[in-house]
């Protein structure tokens, strides 16, 4: 076959020089047409939209057609061509066609439609859908728009350890790391394991956030990001929970809590406006194959700044709610730690915004969230999303190393393993603050997908770690 550079799907259907000789390369869609003419459609990734291949049969051997089957390899050689009927404006007139790989019809694609549970069990195979093709290159392109806002902003990619030997956050999450024999493992006269003699002499796990370490750096640095895999044991079978997941993290010094709301608002607003000026036709399909409210509510987030409550000012409203005749699956009271249904209602019922709410309980907060004067309150914001409850978890820091170890010591952190962390607040201490955001929940919200393990591409949760 005559060597032609190869044109991408997503360049060439934007090519007006027609009768130029190309090159595609991609994997058949679907194949119709009657006995003289063949219309191939093919996709190469690149984009949502396929090519049409035209193939005058009288010039091919019939043997070879046969071979051109759904899933299908080809690289075609033709004739770029004015398209009437193919919805695109160019199309592709068959010259020269070579079957890179066949597709025999045990191929799982060949009919449309498969649910999403299906298609779940051939995650190796289900980026060739239509959906995921969509769902994968929007991924793509919310991490571009990430690491270009933070950048453009002056911050800081820092990278945090994966491995890490303090459980900051709550035990009993964390996925043990490990080089000892569990066949045989030795135990103290307590019961307790000896892991002196393990890879790092102590024990270690995977990371279930880098923010300790990000403070580190912001410190130092003033303004960073972290963006990388997260790992959570929690044993949470929600459509919102992975134990693989990816998070964004910026933490920046002098920030206080209010630079920090209006800091995830921006960055939010300016990742959900990136989805809608560069990756339009995914969203479009997106929109149109599962949930036609997607764009209007993409657009929502745009209008207007999101509503700003503290936490027992939300707490009232669902109060009221539930006397009124609301019905939660779970109860509402000050101290609770609100579930998705109650963040939901206040965005989706209530406000019809995006919610952060601020001032939450000490209690049902982490040790390092910078402490209210009513003793009762720390300086936290979740930010509340339709459709998807908590995307956003973020504080100030408490910054005082008093106020910091004393809280520490109440709920029994270890505190040889918090030393290099006390150090920030004992040398040149400074107000700071920071949030997490869930990549998959941004993508949940940007996709319109329903479920967490199809915004990626390989999901881990509990009893699953296929592929
Ligand atoms: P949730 O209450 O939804 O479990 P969280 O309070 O445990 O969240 P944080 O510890 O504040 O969450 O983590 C910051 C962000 O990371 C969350 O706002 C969310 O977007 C994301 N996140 C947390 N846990 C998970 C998970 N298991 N899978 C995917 N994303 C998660
Ligand atoms: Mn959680």
């Amino acid at each position: 076959m005559e060597k032609i550079s190869r044109t991408k799907i997503s360049e060439l259907l934007k090519r007006e020089d027609f009768g130029t000789m190309v090159n595609v390369k991609g994997w058949v869609r679907t194949k119709r047409g009657s006995k003289q003419v063949s219309f191939i459609a093919m996709n190469d990734g690149s984009t949502i939209n396929n090519v049409q291949i035209v193939v005058d049969i009288a010039n091919f051997d019939e043997e070879k057609l046969k071979l051109i089957t759904t899933g299908a390899c080809l690289s075609v050689n033709g004739v770029l061509t004015e398209s009437v009927g193919s919805g695109q404006k160019a199309e592709v007139l068959a010259k020269e066609i070579e079957i890179l790989g066949t597709c025999d019809n045990t191929y799982p694609l060949q009919k449309k439609g498969h649910s999403m549970e299906f298609l779940r069990e051939i995650a190796h195979l289900r980026p060739r859908t239509n959906t995921f093709g969509a769902v994968f290159r929007i991924r793509h392109n919310m991490a571009i728009a990430i690491h270009k806002f933070f950048h453009e902003k002056g911050f800081f990619y820092f990278h945090t350890p994966i491995i890490t030997a303090s459980d900051c956050e709550g035990a009993g999450q964390m996925f043990q790391v490990t080089t000892m024999n569990l066949y045989d493992l030795k135990k103290d006269e307590n019961g307790s394991i000896n892991y002196s003699g393990d890879f790092f002499g102590k024990q270690a796990s995977l990371t279930v956030s880098g923010q300790l370490e990000g403070e580190l750096a912001a410190t130092a640095l003033g303004a960073i990001y972290t963006f990388g895999p997260t790992f959570r044991a929690e044993n949470s079978n929600t459509p919102r929970h992975l134990a693989e997941f990816w998070m964004i993290e910026p933490e920046v010094a002098f920030n206080d809590i209010y630079d920090n709301m209006e800091l995830a608002e921006e960055f939010i607003k300016y990742c959900v406006k990136w989805a809608l000026d560069n990756c339009y036709d995914d969203v479009k399909f997106l929109n149109d194959m599962f949930d036609k409210e997607l764009i209007n509510r993409l657009k929502g987030v745009l209008d207007g700044s999101f509503v700003r409550l503290a936490y027992t000012e939300g707490i009232k409203i669902l109060e009221d709610a539930v006397a009124k005749g609301h019905k939660f699956e779970f109860p509402v009271y000050w101290g609770v730690d609100l579930a998705s249904e109650h963040e939901r209602y206040l965005v989706e019922e209530h406000f019809k915004r995006p919610v952060i709410l601020t001032d939450y309980p000490k209690e049902i907060k982490a040790f390092y969230m910078k402490q209210n004067e009513d003793g009762k309150t720390v300086r936290a914001m979740d930010v509340l999303f339709p459709k998807i409850g908590e995307i956003i978890g973020g504080s100030e820091r408490e910054a005082d190393y008093d106020k910091l170890l004393t809280r520490i010591k109440e709920l029994n952190i270890p505190m040889k393993d918090m030393w290099w962390y006390l150090d920030t607040r004992k040398f040149g201490s400074c107000p700071h603050s920071g949030f997490g955001l869930g990549f998959e929940r941004l993508l949940l919200f940007v996709t319109g997908m329903s479920n967490i393990r199809d915004v990626i591409p390989f999901p881990r949760t509990p009893n699953n770690a296929e592929f």
